[in-house]
């Protein structure tokens, strides 16, 4: 029953809204509020932190309208889409019944256009992913800036293409059809993405033939071919549905997409996702935040524009000699001219959003304040340019920058409002109808008194006056002793005692221009103004170019800034496999380490040259810096091949085809694979993948499984990569066992570790040889193992030692031959604490041959002892 008596008529008719809107949240207007109700409301509260109240027994919850955007920028970012349903009737007479109420805003993660709910620095993208003939087709579109792009690669490859495709995009909302809920792959890679808005649609919604005519129609082209695209091009049925999802959604034109940018992944430096996560490039590993990352050491822009380009630099590194060639030029022109780069600087920091403004003036979005920012940003350009006049940029003409400024000038006023209903817009000039409708309303009084001048000197009645009164509105007075005077055209219209009171025609007139004026006004400015941003739509492609140029520009200005600063050098890059490298830095490390302290070394491979090793195996104890050297001969091989300068004092580095980066062991837990066997599916794709033109960097293999078989596995892999493959490749190992390999191509590095009276000194500089001590123990007495524990452990360890001198492979003799454990202080309940007691069986412990499941067993009892149950 109490269900029946909820159901008020409001109640009836947000459930009818509600019963259309099932995945999205509804924002229902009432009064001054936006209220949310049933599940929505409870789910909203928890997330947003809001009181959830109840009305009649019904979950509520609401936040006022007019802070509305933060709340919804917020359950944006958790990928909610959101409908506002706002009053639009008037309550009906006598306060009985309802107002009626209609959707008339669909804001979702993927096709925001508010300023308040974007990210300046990234894109904002939305993608669609589908499965056609055999192969994948993705595609991904940011509605503000006009960026689409779609991909494909055969459906089959699904796991490791969809991840690095998704990762890289990071869309904010992706669209897939119905028989796609299944597919495990794409599951597994959504899942372990972070928040996204999700939805399903029926498989015929993306269908070929409809894409096609979206496209067409979109472009204005008859086919596709000028982007790439075939009739039967896999990418077109995404990037159709896109299309026709955001019309839907946005309920407004989308001039600006003029264009699809249709690429294949080896048209670029391939890096799979897991490497482009190791080296963390866009976001770190810890948080998946972009401290520690290469993005923010190299990201000086000025602009979003900038931002937003330089990260796609990052993410798609070029291959083209050419290419690369010229974004270095650039690069040059500002780190050989400080003083130029220091004045651009100035008028980058000026310049705004160019391309979300002309997104936002395409889809008739952009208020006046909009125009004037453009207007200041296309100025400070001007400056650019002329400063880089003589530099090899090549921009385009200003010829429309000059109209463009100049229209926004003349109309719009210099400090308008942003509201288009409230006045404030245009520019006095700009418009007869309007100046003469100021006119009146500003300048009443003296109309009037002209008018009154006029009448009296026609009428010869000196005493005549217009006045005001509420009741009567305006009138002419005539006192008693005139009115033989009173011409014809007076209407009469009150006689009192001291004197008659008129009007006329042109009176009546005046006063109802002055009671039009001010809403004659407010209309004026407003239709002034869309006609005045209509007028921009021609200029869209201009803008759009402009913006491109802004971003370059910035982009580069932002590498030299980086060079300057963190005194970077500019590489030779060639078409070559010589990997060559003097006094090479880990950029992020040394960035966070005091000035000086960064110990800089060398590389040298080529994947030709029989003189050169092709193949380092680099050997030292935990913590000498194995890892950071690896890692930075694969961050200079990427940089150079963005345009950037290297942290180097000199490099010449023929490119490369793809980057692999295997370092150290990360879980994926939540995936339930085990350690061992994800390091093994990603040196699987690196032994598919990698060509001899390849960069290849590897970081403990094997380390997941026994001895024995891990030492096997990395031996094997080596040669695998050293005579198969041939590639260049830095490969680190605990395993000094590898070190006694063999081969031609094949350099030796070790990590220089200084011994002295008993402590370790790690000198991060790398050396030819190997290092046989791994140093472990003395690890482990920094951490502050206890000295009896640590004393017993270098006893095992000369024993172990002394036993693998004659025979280095066959372990398990020296785990027979292991004297019976004979703890250099009795364990027992008493003496020792449960902590104590645990680390000294940790330090007993044989990690080597440890399966996963046993280890997680020890954890599980470990946990058991230290909570006391
Ligand atoms: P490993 O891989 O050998 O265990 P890492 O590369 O992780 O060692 O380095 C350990 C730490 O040593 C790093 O966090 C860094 O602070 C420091 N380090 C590494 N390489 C250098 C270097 N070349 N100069 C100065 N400090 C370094």
């Amino acid at each position: 029953m109490a269900e029946e008596e909820t159901l008020t008529p409001m109640m009836i008719q947000y459930r009818g809204i509600k019963e259309k809107y099932k995945t999205e949240v509804v924002f229902f207007r009432l009064g001054d509020f936006y209220e949310m109700f049933d599940e929505d409301a409870v789910e909203v509260s928890r997330l947003l932190n809001l009181t959830l109240t109840h009305r009649a027994s019904r979950p509520m919850c609401g936040i006022p309208y007019h802070a509305a955007k933060v709340y919804i920028a917020r359950l944006l970012r958790l990928g909610k889409k959101i409908v506002i349903c706002e009053q639009v009737g008037e309550i009906p007479k006598g306060g009985k019944g309802i107002a009626e109420r209609k959707v008339v805003e669909i804001i979702t993660p993927g096709t925001a256009v508010e300023a308040e709910y974007l990210d300046g620095g990234r894109a904002n993208y939305l993608a669609a992913l589908c499965i056609v003939k055999g192969k994948a087709a993705f595609a991904y579109i940011d509605v503000t800036t006009s960026s689409f792009n779609a991909t494909s690669w055969p459906a089959n490859k699904m796991a490791e293409n969809f991840g690095k495709e998704l990762n890289r995009a990071s869309p904010r909302e992706l669209l897939l059809p119905a028989s796609l809920k299944n597919n495990t792959d794409i599951q597994n890679v959504v899942s372990s993405y972070g928040a996204i808005s999700l939805s399903y649609y029926p498989d015929w919604d993306f269908n070929a033939e409809l894409s096609f005519k979206k496209l067409t129609n979109q472009f204005k082209t008859a086919n596709l071919k000028a982007f790439g695209l075939e009739a039967e091009s896999p990418e077109l049925v995404p990037a159709g549905f896109l299309l026709d999802y955001l019309e839907k959604t946005t309920n407004t034109i989308l001039p600006h997409i003029g264009a699809i940018r249709i690429y294949n992944d080896n048209e670029y430096l391939m890096m799979d996702d897991s490497s482009r996560r190791n080296l963390e490039i866009i976001s770190n590993m810890r948080e998946g935040g972009s401290q520690y990352t290469l993005l923010e050491c190299v990201d000086f822009t000025k602009t979003a524009m900038g931002g937003r380009l330089l990260r796609n630099w990052l993410l798609f590194p070029l291959t083209n000699l050419r290419q690369i060639e010229d974004r270095q030029t650039k690069v040059a022109s500002f780190v050989e001219n400080r003083s130029l780069l220091d004045k651009v600087k100035i008028d980058l920091g000026n310049i705004l959003d160019v391309e979300r403004l002309a997104g936002r003036i395409a889809m008739e979005r952009a208020h006046a304040k909009d125009l004037q920012a453009l207007r200041a940003s296309l100025e400070s350009w001007t400056h650019i340019k002329e400063y880089l006049g003589q530099y090899d940029f090549s921009f385009i003409s200003d010829e429309s920058a000059k109209k463009i400024c100049g229209l926004i000038e003349n109309s719009i006023m210099d400090d308008p409002s942003t509201s288009l209903t409230d006045g404030g817009i245009i520019k006095a000039g700009w418009s007869e109808e309007l100046d003469h409708w100021r006119g009146v309303h500003d300048n009443f009084n003296q109309i009037l008194s002209e008018y009154e001048a006029e009448e009296r000197e026609k009428t010869g009645i000196t005493t005549l006056k217009v006045k005001y009164n509420n009741a009567a509105g305006y009138f002419i007075e005539v006192s008693k002793g005139k009115l033989a005077n009173v011409p014809p055209h007076f209407i009469m219209r009150r006689a009192l005692v001291n004197g008659d009171r008129y009007t006329t025609e042109r009176l009546q007139q005046l006063e109802q221009e002055l009671n039009e004026s001010s809403t004659k006004i407010l209309e004026l400015e407003r239709d002034l103004f869309v006609e005045i941003r209509s007028s921009l739509l021609q200029y869209i492609p201009y803008l759009l170019q402009l913006a491109q140029e802004i971003a370059n520009t910035d982009a580069a200005a932002s590498f030299a800034q980086t060079a300057i600063e963190h005194n970077w050098v500019r590489p030779e890059i060639e078409e070559s496999t010589y990997f060559e490298i003097k006094n090479g830095r880990h950029p992020v490390v040394e960035n966070h380490l005091p000035r000086g302290e960064f110990v800089p070394n060398d590389s040298l491979l080529s994947a030709d040259d029989e003189a050169v090793p092709a193949f380092a195996l680099i050997t030292g104890p935990n913590m000498a810096g194995k890892s950071t050297y690896l890692r930075q001969n694969a961050l200079i091989a990427l940089l150079a091949q963005t345009g950037s300068y290297v942290p180097a004092s000199s490099a010449r580095l023929g490119i490369v085809d793809r980057i692999f980066c295997r370092v150290g062991a990360s879980d994926n837990l939540a995936k339930g694979e085990s350690t061992f066997l994800v390091e093994m599916t990603e040196t699987a794709n690196i032994l598919h993948a990698a060509t001899k033109r390849s960069l290849v960097i590897m970081d403990e293999v094997g380390r997941g499984t026994s001895t024995e078989d891990g030492l096997a596995i990395a031996r094997a892999v080596s040669e695998y990569l050293l005579d198969t493959i041939g590639c260049k490749t830095f490969f680190a190992t605990h395993y000094h066992e590898l070190s006694r390999m063999e081969h031609s191509r094949l350099q030796m590095l070790c990590m220089d570790v200084l011994e002295q009276n008993g402590s370790v000194v790690f000198l991060r500089k790398v050396k030819e040889g190997v290092t046989e001590n791994s140093y472990g123990i003395h690890v482990a007495k920094l951490a502050g193992i206890p000295q009896n524990v640590i004393d017993r452990a270098n006893v095992i360890l000369s024993h172990i030692q002394a036993l693998a001198a004659d025979n280095p492979i066959i372990l398990d003799d020296i785990k027979k031959e292991l004297p019976a454990s004979q703890p250099a202080a009795p364990v027992s309940p008493g003496l020792f604490s449960d902590e104590e007691i645990i680390i000294s069986e940790i330090l007993s412990t044989d990690t080597d041959n440890l399966t996963p499941l046993n280890a997680l067993q020890i954890i599980a009892r470990w946990k058991k002892t230290l909570s006391g149950r």
